[in-house]
C-alpha cells in the first residue's frame, strides 16, 4: 500500500475522513471530515490564523463571499484562463490533462507510444481546453437567475475589499490581509485521496507592498522563509520539503516570481503551497473592470499607486493530508515476539495477553493532535475509579481538547490513542485512590509517569506548548 492508500483507510477508519455522500455511491471529489479530521483542521486553520494575524501588527483578516459578482472572475482572468488542456482517448472515452500523459500543453498530434491508462489505446483526440470554474445560479425566478461561479480560488475576494480594508482600518503599506475558507474547482481528474479535491479549503496571506521590485522581491524572500518555517516549526520533516522555483514558461503571464513548497512522498514531490509575487495585476484589473479607483496614496512620499502583491497560497485539506502522512508510523513494540508484516495484520497481531504487539501511531505535533490527552478509568467497572477519572476528566476539557475511553484492555485503548495521535494518556488505577497520583503515558516514547492530579494541568500545559 502506498501512504495515500495507507492514510485513507486509517482516515476512514478512525474517522479523520470519509468519501462525500458516501451512502449514495459518493461524489468524486469531495471528502467529509469526521470528528478527529475536524479537530485536526481546525488546529491547522488556527495555528495559520496565529502565526498569521495574531503575531503581525500590520495583518488583517477577511472573510469574503464564496459567491461573487461575475465580473470579479472576467477581472481576474479566470472566465478566460482558468483551464487545463486535456486530451480525450477516442476508444473508451477517459479524459486526461496532457501533463499527465506527459505532453506538452497543445502538442499534437501525440506519440504513439503513449498509450491510455485506462484501454491501453492510443487513439487522442486534440487537446482542447476545459474551464475549471464550477457554475452557480442566484436568483428566484426561473429564466432571471444570475450565473455565477462558486469562486476558484479564494483571493479576488480580498482583492475587490482592498479599498474597504484601507478605509475601515488604520493599515498602512506594507500590509497584509489573511483569508481562509472554500474554494471549487471542476478538477478533470481529482484524486490522490484528498489531494487534488473539487471542493476544498485555502489558506492565504495577501501581502500589499510599494511597487518597488526590489524591495517587494525581498518581501517575497521573507514570506517563503515564514511559510516554509510555520511547516517545520509543526513538526514536518525538514528532508521532506523544498522549494520549486516556477520556470519562466510555468508562470502565470502576469506573476513576476513563484515558488511552489512541496512535499515529498513514495519518491515524488507534490505542491503543497505557493508563493507568487502578483505584481500589481490584480488590483489593476479590478481597477479596469469596477471603474473604481483602488489606487494607495503614500503619505510619506505623497505618491499615488497600486501595490504590488505577494501572495502566499496554501491548501488546508492538502496541507492536512501531508501532516498525516509525515506523522504516519509503523512501530513494533520494543520485546515483542512478532514482526510488522503489513498494514491490516498491524491490527491483528495480539500477545497472548490479548494486547497488540506493533502499534500504528501518529506522531502529530501536539498543536495540530486532535485530542491532546485521553483520560481513562483502569478497570470501567470500578465506581471509585471511575469517579475520580470522570473528575479529572471534567477540570481538563475546560482547557484542553480530552477523550474519554474506558472500553477493553489499557494496551488496546493506548493503542486507539497511537493511532488517533493523542500525545498523552492518564490512568486512574488504585494507587491514585491513595496518593492522589495517575499514570500519564507519552505517546511517542511509551514511557509512564507518576504525576499528582493537582499538577495534571500545569505538566500538561508546558508539554503542550
Ligand atoms: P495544482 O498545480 O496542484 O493544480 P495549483 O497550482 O493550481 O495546484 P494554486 O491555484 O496555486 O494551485 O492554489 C494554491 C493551493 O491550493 C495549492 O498549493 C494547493 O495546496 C491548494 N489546491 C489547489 N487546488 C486544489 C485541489 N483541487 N484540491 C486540494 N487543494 C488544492
Amino acid at each position: 500500500m502506498d501512504s495515500f492508500e495507507k492514510i485513507a483507510s486509517l482516515a476512514k477508519r478512525r474517522g479523520f475522513v470519509y468519501p462525500g455522500s458516501e451512502i449514495y455511491g459518493g461524489l468524486a471529489g469531495t471528502w467529509d471530515y469526521g470528528p478527529l479530521g475536524v479537530e485536526l483542521k481546525r488546529n491547522l486553520k488556527n495555528e495559520f490564523w496565529r502565526s498569521m494575524v495574531q503575531l503581525h501588527e500590520n495583518i488583517v483578516g477577511l472573510d469574503a463571499a464564496i459567491v461573487m459578482h461575475p465580473k470579479v472572475w472576467e477581472a481576474s482572468g479566470h472566465l478566460e484562463s482558468f483551464s487545463d488542456p486535456l486530451v480525450e482517448c477516442k476508444k473508451c472515452h477517459s479524459r486526461f490533462r496532457t501533463d499527465e500523459i506527459g505532453i506538452s500543453n497543445f502538442q499534437f498530434p501525440i506519440s504513439k507510444e503513449i498509450k491510455c491508462a485506462k484501454c491501453g489505446a492510443s487513439d487522442w483526440t486534440e487537446p482542447k481546453r476545459f474551464n475549471l470554474m464550477v457554475e452557480t445560479y442566484l436568483g428566484v425566478v426561473e429564466g432571471e437567475k444570475t450565473k455565477t461561479y462558486l469562486r476558484g480560488e479564494i483571493t479576488q475576494g480580498v482583492h475587490v475589499n482592498f479599498k474597504n480594508v484601507m478605509d475601515s482600518t488604520r493599515v498602512k503599506l506594507p500590509f497584509g490581509v489573511a483569508q481562509i475558507g472554500k474554494a471549487f474547482r471542476n478538477e478533470i481528474t481529482p484524486g490522490g485521496f484528498t489531494f487534488r479535491s473539487r471542493e476544498f479549503e485555502q489558506m492565504e496571506l495577501q501581502y500589499y507592498v510599494r511597487p518597488d521590485l526590489k524591495q517587494s522581491m525581498e518581501t517575497f524572500e521573507y514570506w517563503k522563509k515564514e511559510r516554509m518555517d510555520w511547516y517545520v516549526s509543526l513538526g514536518m520533516k525538514k528532508e521532506n520539503l523544498r522549494f520549486k522555483e516556477h520556470a519562466k514558461d510555468e508562470l502565470a503571464h502576469y506573476a513576476l516570481a513563484a515558488f511552489d513548497i512541496e512535499y515529498s512522498t513514495e519518491g515524488e514531490w507534490k505542491e503543497m503551497e505557493g508563493v507568487h509575487h502578483r505584481g500589481d495585476w490584480d488590483l489593476k484589473r479590478h481597477q479596469e473592470f469596477s471603474k473604481e479607483d483602488m489606487t494607495y496614496f503614500d503619505e510619506e512620499t505623497k505618491e499615488r499607486y497600486l501595490p504590488y502583491i505577494i501572495e502566499t497560497s496554501g491548501g488546508v485539506d492538502r496541507a492536512a493530508l501531508f501532516f498525516l502522512i509525515d506523522a504516519y508510523t509503523e512501530e513494533k513494540i520494543p520485546n515483542s515476539k512478532f514482526q510488522i508484516p503489513n498494514n491490516s495484520e498491524i491490527q491483528n497481531s495480539n500477545n497472548e495477553n490479548g494486547t497488540p504487539d506493533a502499534r500504528i501511531v501518529l506522531k502529530l505535533h501536539p498543536r495540530l493532535a486532535p485530542y491532546k490527552v485521553a483520560v481513562f478509568p483502569l478497570l470501567a467497572n470500578k465506581p471509585e475509579l471511575v469517579k475520580v477519572a470522570k473528575k479529572i476528566n471534567d477540570d481538563l476539557k475546560k482547557d484542553f481538547m480530552v477523550a474519554w475511553d474506558d472500553r477493553g484492555n489499557i494496551g488496546k485503548r493506548y493503542r486507539a490513542q497511537d493511532e488517533a495521535g493523542t500525545p498523552f494518556c492518564i490512568t486512574v488505577d488504585f494507587d491514585s485512590l491513595e496518593n492522589n497520583d495517575v499514570t500519564i503515558r507519552n505517546r511517542d516514547t511509551m514511557q509512564q509517569e507518576r504525576v499528582k492530579i493537582a499538577d495534571l494541568k500545569a505538566y500538561l500545559a508546558e508539554k503542550l506548548e
